[in-house]
């Protein structure tokens, strides 16, 4: 059996419906910006292997800061232990993330660190006697899949088996241009109807929405809403998070700052999964008691992995240095002019861009579907083409690897370019 058969025999993937679905691509090595596959054929990995990946695939930096651990101490439990990795990896993260986050909370993955984020939201009251049970969230967010960040999601067919099952969600509009003040009055509405303990949101960008963008100015107008009525906020950062948007969080942007924020994907440049959620001193103090009922009952085995920690330390020194500043503002102008060619083409509805992230909308007659049948021909085309791009529905996005040179970036450009032709 060749290696594709084998997978076809043992493996179930994510997201994946096995009797429709293509055979995968086997991927043998990476470099860069670029994967190979079995047979050698090059492709550009234009989403940064699901935004995970700013600095390489492969990077001798990261490789060795976590051989360097591995061979040091490559884990031990953080139940009643620590160490300096972590010590140091938190230090360091609270010295850039917005200066009102105080506490560092280790887990695995994006949803955990949602799910930590709502268990700490609906605990806090608990804590403090008051009942506040409902959650906040956008339509057509994505959180994680995990149960309570499942419920927080908004796209239906991730979620609908499971309809009736989840916590107390409500939905408010994303405040996109011309909806703004939809939203905040929906959000007042919510807040006086609802016992509401917290409002999740990704900031700026939604995702897997098909990268949907709003301003900073209307999520300030959010989170100071919430504020005076005492709903906690939590910036979902996970894809956002480390440069992503121009700047080092999409929350930089704001005036307000959230009470938490989750990181996972980028912060530990595609090695090793590891997230993280951090909290306001006051949430922290919510939990600070004399009665073990009130702590945090929540942790995982890998809790704050040592040599996951080492790899987000060599991550954050990457992100630092001069030239992926560079990077970020080279691609940055390069999306801006790229939007500008592309935007006038009549097959396309909207072009846009924040940071490294570009998007453009494709003229389609009927709703295309998340994975229907123009996403698929779309996505062919773009892999048969060397280039590696999921489109959402009928979005194009683009999330390359700030490592990414301009040749290799034209390249994308002119693929999903040529793509509008076989619409
Ligand atoms: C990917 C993502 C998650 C979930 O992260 P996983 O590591 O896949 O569990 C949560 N929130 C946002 C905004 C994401 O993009």
């Amino acid at each position: 059996m060749n290696l594709i058969e084998k997978d076809s025999q043992y493996l179930w993937h994510p997201y994946t419906q096995h009797k429709t679905a293509a055979l995968p691509i086997a991927i043998t090595k990476g470099e860069g910006a670029l994967l190979w596959d079995e047979n050698n054929k090059e492709y550009v990995d234009a989403i940064a292997s699901w935004w995970v990946n700013p600095y390489g695939h492969s990077n001798k930096f990261i490789a060795d800061a976590i051989y360097k651990q591995l061979t040091t101490l490559e884990h031990v439990l953080f139940g009643g232990f620590t160490h300096e990795p972590a010590i140091v990896l938190a230090e360091k993260l609270l010295a850039i993330l917005p200066t009102n986050q105080k506490k560092v909370f280790f887990s695995d993955n994006g949803s955990t660190s949602v799910e930590v984020a709502i268990k700490v939201a609906l605990q806090n009251f608990y804590n403090k006697g008051e009942k506040r049970t409902t959650i906040i969230a956008f339509e057509n967010a994505f959180h994680g899949d995990t149960f309570a960040a499942m419920a927080a999601s908004g796209i239906s067919f991730y979620t609908q088996a499971f309809q009736g099952m989840f916590i107390d969600v409500v939905r408010i509009p994303v405040p996109v241009e011309g909806r703004e003040q939809e939203s905040f009055d929906t959000l007042k509405n919510v807040i006086q109807n609802h016992n509401c303990a917290g409002f999740i949101f990704e900031p700026l960008v939604q995702g897997a929405a098909g990268m949907v963008m709003y301003k900073p100015e209307a999520l300030d107008t959010l989170i100071q809403i919430c504020r005076e009525n005492k709903v906690l906020t939590i910036a979902d950062e996970v894809m956002t998070g480390f440069g992503k948007t121009g700047k080092t969080f999409a929350c930089d942007y704001l005036k307000e700052k959230p009470d938490m924020m989750c990181l996972s994907k980028a912060l530990t440049g595609g090695t090793i999964p590891m997230a993280i959620t951090t909290f306001t001193q006051d949430l922290f103090d919510a939990f600070y008691d004399e009665d073990i009922n009130k702590a945090l009952f929540h942790g995982h085995t890998f809790t704050a992995n040592p040599t996951g920690c080492a790899a987000a330390l060599a991550s954050l020194t990457l992100l630092e240095t001069d030239e992926m500043q560079q990077n970020l503002i080279r691609i940055n102008q390069n999306h801006l002019e790229f939007k500008k060619r592309i935007e006038k083409h009549p097959m396309v509805t909207t072009a846009r861009v924040l940071g490294v992230i570009f998007a453009l909308e494709i003229k389609t007659e009927t709703s295309a579907s998340y994975y229907g049948t123009l996403r698929n021909r779309l996505y062919d085309f773009f892999i048969e083409n060397g280039v590696i791009l999921r489109p959402v529905g009928n979005i194009v996005y683009i999330l390359p690897p700030y490592v990414i040179t301009d040749v290799q970036l034209q390249k994308v450009y002119e693929v999903a370019e040529k793509a509008l032709e076989i619409v």
